[in-house]
């Protein structure tokens, strides 16, 4: 599932050859330029989230990393490139909060001009694990829908798919 596209050999910036590197360990091979540094990535990012409700409310996690630290959001990450978007919902909510999940049904698609990430918002359930902060995260909690801290909410669409969330709960 980890691969590129072959066509690309050269960094853009240098002229460089491009080298497949693993840069970090849990991640994919990148396409790296070993004279100059560039990490050529491509296309539109697209982010995987998922809404987890549970014991009357939803589980967001504070993020301990740049950027937007210290700021809360929904479990999720990166789509890797041929990866189901789903999968990466489940995946990334277990490695930032220790929870399996079931996904539900899609909430809502974001995007925003000018902006790299398509964030894909899925309604999810728990179906088992206990809480545990990952290597992006300091702390999981679980917010009523009348708790959730507008104020101190990561992204535009952190903001965005929970007033979708919370205008469903109140149809
Ligand atoms: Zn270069």
């Amino acid at each position: 599932m980890h691969h590129h596209d072959p066509e690309f050999h050269f960094c853009p910036v240098c002229g460089g050859k491009l080298e497949s590197k693993l840069l970090r360990g849990r991640e994919p091979k990148r396409l790296v330029c070993p004279q100059c540094e560039f990490v050529f990535y491509l296309d539109p990012k697209v982010v995987a989230c998922a809404i987890v409700e549970m014991e009357g409310g939803l589980v967001l996690v504070r993020r301990s990393i740049e950027p937007q630290k210290g700021k809360w959001v929904m479990p999720g990450g990166y789509v890797d490139r041929g990866e189901e978007v789903p999968t990466a919902a489940i995946r990334e909510t277990q490695e930032e909060c220790g929870l399996s999940i079931k996904i539900v049904r899609l909430l809502g698609v974001y995007s925003y001009q000018g902006k790299l990430q398509v964030v894909v918002v899925y309604l999810a359930e728990p179906l088992d694990g206990t809480f545990q902060p990952g290597e992006e995260t300091s702390e999981v909690r679980v917010f009523s829908p009348a708790e959730i801290p507008w104020e101190d909410l990561a992204f535009q669409s952190t903001i965005d798919a929970l007033k979708d969330y919370c205008r469903m709960k109140e149809d």
